[in-house]
């Protein structure tokens, strides 16, 4: 296919990356992506789940390697999904976090205009509502939008929201087609275990095979507005086939705590009652909380037309039955 478009994706080891990778390829796309490091753990799950794609050795610290990765892959669109993006791990690791999640872009985005790639690769960040840090005085009632304050409360966020002012300075000054997307919470079977959803249904389908009989968890009472990562990025694609570069929330438009996301899980295993099978360990809670976030994601929906096919209950039922499955085999 001399015609297919090129996307360069970094992260591509991540769930997002997995998510993307496989819509990309769907639509025909010639896709590269990004992988750190001599020797990496992920290298050889990558190629057995997604043949098809190019994979890249450069590390988003080393300007030049990311240089060399533009110039091989001549990409059409860049994703730039990668990013230390634990939040809990961006307490004990600060400044990793800081030259990964934040400068890492502006290495990528330098690269694109050093290889003379600035009026070809639209460029896509991966900004976060982790940037809001749903405190009272900045949390509208009906969710953060494009236009809501930021008031990050995590070294995660800090670096995010360098990483989302950088691009919009490199729209502003160079003139790219570089687009921000501002997404809530998104899950599903690709999750990682550190990540609170993940790690709940991934517990309940041990519970269920009799292999556990507990969950460890920290604060049960923080609120998050959850979506189903293959819905959301749908959307980071949408972003690129606009017309012009711009930022775009995506969310539910609904928030739960994580004490409804328990009760929602252990429901699908016929269990009432969570409560037993939860302990509680202060190593899981953070210096900092950010205790609601609920974002609105109706310009998303009207300038692009994005629409979700998964609401809570749906995404829950999902990651259940995943992992239940997982642990049959
Ligand atoms: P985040 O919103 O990007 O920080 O996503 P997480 O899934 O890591 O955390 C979501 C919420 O769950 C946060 O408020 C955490 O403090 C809370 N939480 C409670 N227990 C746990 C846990 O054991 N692991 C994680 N990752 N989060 C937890």
């Amino acid at each position: 296919m001399a015609d297919a478009k090129r996307a360069l994706i970094t992260g591509i080891t991540g769930q997002d990356g997995g998510h993307l990778t496989e819509l990309l390829h769907e639509k025909g796309y010639e896709v590269f992506g990004l992988i750190r490091g001599q020797r990496n753990a992920r290298r050889e799950a990558v190629i057995d789940e997604f043949p098809y794609v190019t994979l890249i050795e450069a590390d988003l610290t080393d300007q030049t390697s990311l240089i060399q990765a533009v110039e091989a892959s001549q990409p059409d669109e860049v994703y730039n999904l990668a990013a230390v993006s634990h939040v809990g791990f961006s307490f004990r690791n600060p400044q990793l976090t800081a030259d990964i999640t934040g400068k890492g872009v502006l290495n990528l985005l330098e690269a694109i205009r050093i290889a003379g790639f600035k009026d070809r690769a639209r460029f896509y960040q991966a900004s976060t509502s982790e940037m809001f840090g749903g405190l009272d005085y900045n949390r509208p009632g009906t969710g953060y939008n494009e236009d809501s304050l930021f008031h990050p409360r995590s070294p995660y966020g800090v670096a995010k929201l360098y990483g989302h002012w950088i691009t919009r300075n490199y729209r502003e000054s160079y003139d790219m087609f570089a687009a921000t997307g501002i997404l809530f919470n998104h899950e599903g079977p690709r999750r990682g275990l550190e990540f609170v959803t993940r790690k709940i249904t991934d517990a309940v389908a041990r519970i269920d095979a009799g292999t556990a009989d507990h969950v460890v968890l920290g604060d049960l009472w923080p609120k998050r507005d959850w979506g189903y990562a293959g819905d959301y990025v749908r959307g980071m694609w949408q972003m690129l086939q606009h017309d012009e570069p711009d930022d775009f929330v995506l969310a539910s438009g609904a928030t739960h705590s994580i004490e409804d996301f328990l009760a929602l899980a252990f429901a699908e295993i016929g269990v009432d009652d969570w409560r037993p099978y939860v302990k509680q360990d202060p190593a899981f809670m953070r210096p900092a909380e950010v205790d609601i976030l609920l974002g609105d994601s109706a310009k998303a929906e009207r300038v692009l037309g994005w629409k979700r096919d998964y609401d809570l209950p749906g995404l829950v039922r999902l990651m259940v039955e995943h992992d239940v499955a997982l642990q049959k085999r």
